[in-house]
């Protein structure tokens, strides 16, 4: 597959793959933390890196009916939560293109105590990175 481009994040606190410690999302892009995944707590998300997704299919949620792909760690597969296609319900729109990370399957580190010796091969603001979307 040749070599893969990863991003590193900067942000008051960093969400990362708790299996191979890539970089998933900031702080600053969390919506809520009152989601529940198929592990336990999940938070809502607006915005992830170094993922990808899978095929779409629909999902009876207690919320209703939501048309999601699973979404993985682009590093080491894991499955980390899904992404909201499409939302059934006109209440629950605000989900579409937005991310569930499970809190089981990630690690929250504080941005002030991120190990150095890792290579940094493209750090950004959030603010930039908003800018790109
Ligand atoms: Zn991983």
């Amino acid at each position: 597959m040749g070599r893969t481009f990863r991003v590193y994040l900067a942000g008051e606190y960093v969400y990362c793959c708790r299996v191979c410690g890539n970089h998933l999302a900031v702080s600053e892009s969390v919506i809520s933390t009152q989601f529940r995944g198929q592990h336990g707590k999940a938070m809502l998300i607006r915005h992830t890196v170094n993922v990808y997704t899978g095929e779409p299919g629909d999902r009876e949620m207690s919320t209703g009916k939501h048309t999601v792909r699973d979404l993985f760690c682009k590093v080491c597969h894991t499955t980390l939560g899904w992404k909201y296609d499409f939302a059934h319900d006109p209440d629950q729109k605000y989900k579409e293109g937005r991310y569930i990370l499970e809190r089981e399957m990630i690690t929250e580190v504080p941005e002030g105590k991120r190990e150095t010796g890792r290579p940094k091969i493209e750090e950004i603001s959030v603010r930039e990175l908003m800018a790109r979307v």
